[in-house]
């Protein structure tokens, strides 16, 4: 069965889709979880709270929502937990 695999932002992995943690922009363009991987719009996806900074570092949230985004490093990690 093909299972769909995407792109870690952070550390440029690639693995399956459910594995990793689906971010995307609220009204105010901040990140947030997509806990269903189903909601509309453009997606970043994670493998979790380690590859955040490196993903920030990286301003791969930025490149991968193709805008400046609002991001709180701080609230992010935990949600990603
Ligand atoms: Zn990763």
């Amino acid at each position: 069965m093909h299972v769909p695999e995407r792109t870690c932002v952070g550390c440029g992995k690639k693995q399956a889709k459910h594995l990793l943690r689906r971010l995307v922009l609220n009204e105010k363009n901040q990140p947030r979880l997509d806990r269903t991987q189903d909601a509309p719009g453009r997606g970043a996806y994670l493998c979790g709270p380690g590859c955040l900074a490196a993903a920030v570092k990286r301003k791969a949230l930025q490149r991968a929502f193709k805008k400046n985004v609002a991001l709180d490093v701080i609230n992010l990690e935990a949600v990603l937990q």
